[in-house]
């Protein structure tokens, strides 16, 4: 039976950073995954998305072609072309993760990984063969899959969930999304652009609760120009075919309405997945649904390690492969710890939203005397230069150290210009740092600069 020093269950960003972070430490590794390379993130989640956010955005440029100069006669959709594009896409990041796997020298077995005993590993095979290894250490990434909510209706095959309404080939022409989150939200933007009639149903009193409540404030009358429809504080009760339509009864604080769409899309969180592993037969210890670990990644068994959605938290691709690095650090003998201070979030909608470090709302819960400072894109060149002007920039810092606690960021390339923001929490600048560094023009990022300028002092430019 073939030994390794660490296998990984499970070949999404969590597992196969964690996979290569242990080959480049010295180990043996083998990466076991029952599906694709590149899990959930590059097949069905962040990367498809984008490739779709990416048109839906060339198309939104395009109706507007005529004020940059263009007269474009008879544009159309072909959206079969648009999804082959996001295949294309996918397929290509998905080799580079295989050839990754390969320079790295590691072992990537196909099929469902069993872990029902300490140290030993069995994988069914697709050719129906079982192998099994042994593992020195063992880190369980088997990531997260779409919830399933106990609404009458929703079992239906034809209500979508993310990984079909990715996999659609044609545009709906009207689409109800039950889920407020970053997941639904980005698939309000992408259909809305083309054209589709979205609602969008959320339970809680506002969209998007990770972000600011300026923004979310400042982002729904954008969503109401767009055409989008948002329901908050809004339960779903039932959903009907009717021929070729859906009936939703949806319940909201003035009685029941009912919402008639060609589709329907459930995209209410996801659930930790743990299938092939005995949780109980090995006493694993979980917390709900997702497997309880500490700092270190560690789990309450000896040399088993957990990362990524699994473990529950912000399930976030960013947030999986840092597990998955601590992790494979921790398996090889260092001693490293998760630092969840800093980790931006993003949604990729119009205008994108970015978020990093404590909200207003937060800084006050916790105590903070902090400041704050806005800055808007209407007030930089190259926004509008680039004709995308809409949204702004807010930075909160310490009062008494001006050491930047947290951003939000609403407009152009803001889940870009965050990174900028989580690095000056990170190293703890403050706005007098952040705004004494030459920032080049023009561009968006001058907005956080000229923020910072306003943690100190006034921006520069505004009036
Ligand atoms: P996964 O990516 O879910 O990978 C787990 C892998 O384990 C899967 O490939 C699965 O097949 C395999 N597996 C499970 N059980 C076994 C077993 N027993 N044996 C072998 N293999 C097994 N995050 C972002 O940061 N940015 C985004 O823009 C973003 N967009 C998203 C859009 C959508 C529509 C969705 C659904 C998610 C999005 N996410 C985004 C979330 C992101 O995809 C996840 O946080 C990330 O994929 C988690 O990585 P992971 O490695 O923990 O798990």
């Amino acid at each position: 039976m073939e030994k390794y020093d660490v296998v990984v269950i499970g070949g999404g960003p969590g597992g196969y950073v964690a996979a290569i972070k242990a080959a480049h430490l010295g180990a043996k590794v083998a990466l076991i995954e029952k599906e694709k390379l590149g899990g959930t993130c590059l097949n069905w989640g962040c990367i498809p998305t984008k490739a779709l956010v990416k048109s839906a955005s060339l198309w939104r440029e395009i109706q507007h072609a005529e004020e940059y100069g263009f007269q474009v006669n008879e544009a159309i959709v072909n959206y079969s072309k648009v999804i082959e594009r996001k295949d294309q896409v996918v397929a290509t990041l998905v080799a580079g993760i295989e050839g990754l796997m390969k320079k790295n020298k590691i072992t990537v077995i196909s099929g469902i990984a069993k872990l029902a005993q300490l140290g030993k590993i069995a994988i069914d095979k697709q050719d129906g063969v079982t192998e099994e290894i042994l593992a020195e250490k063992i880190i369980i990434a088997t990531g997260s899959a779409p919830a399933r909510l106990p609404i009458p209706g929703l079992d239906n095959p034809e209500v979508l969930n993310s990984d079909s309404a990715l996999a659609l080939t044609r545009i709906p022409e009207s689409l109800l999304v039950i889920g407020g989150g970053v997941i639904g939200m980005e698939f309000a933007s992408i259909f809305s652009a083309f054209g589709t009639k979205v609602t969008v149903v959320e339970m809680m009193p506002a969209i998007l609760p990770m972000v600011d409540d300026e923004l979310i404030r400042r982002f729904r009358p954008m969503l109401k120009k767009e055409g989008i429809d948002i329901l908050t504080s809004a339960k779903v009760k039932e959903v009907k075919k009717e021929s070729n339509s859906f009936k939703t009864v949806i319940e909201t604080a003035k009685g029941d309405v009912e919402v008639i769409t060609n589709d329907v899309l459930v995209a209410a969180g996801r659930v930790p997945v743990t299938v092939g592993i005995e949780v109980e037969g090995l006493g694993l210890e979980m917390e709900g649904r997702a497997i309880k670990v500490n700092e270190k990644m560690e789990t309450n068994l000896p040399d088993v390690y957990a990362i990524g959605d699994v473990v529950g938290g912000a399930m976030l691709a960013h947030v999986a492969s840092f597990e998955g690095i601590v992790a494979a650090e921790n398996a090889m003998g260092h001693s490293s710890n998760m630092d969840y201070r800093v980790v931006p979030s993003c949604i990729f909608c119009h205008p994108e939203i970015a978020s990093v470090g404590v909200t207003e709302s937060e800084a006050k819960e916790q105590g903070i005397d902090f400041v704050v400072s806005k800055f808007p894109f209407t007030a930089n060149g190259k926004a509008l230069a680039i004709g995308e002007a809409a949204g702004t920039v807010k930075l909160i810092a310490e009062k008494a150290t001006g050491i930047i606690i947290g951003g939000h960021i609403m407009g152009p390339h803001a889940t870009d210009l965050i990174a900028e923001v989580g690095l000056a929490i990170k190293a703890r600048l403050t706005g007098h740092q952040v705004a004494e560094t030459i920032h080049a023009h023009p561009t968006l990022a001058e907005t956080v600069m000229e923020a910072a300028h306003g943690l100190v002092d006034k921006p520069l430019h505004l009036a």
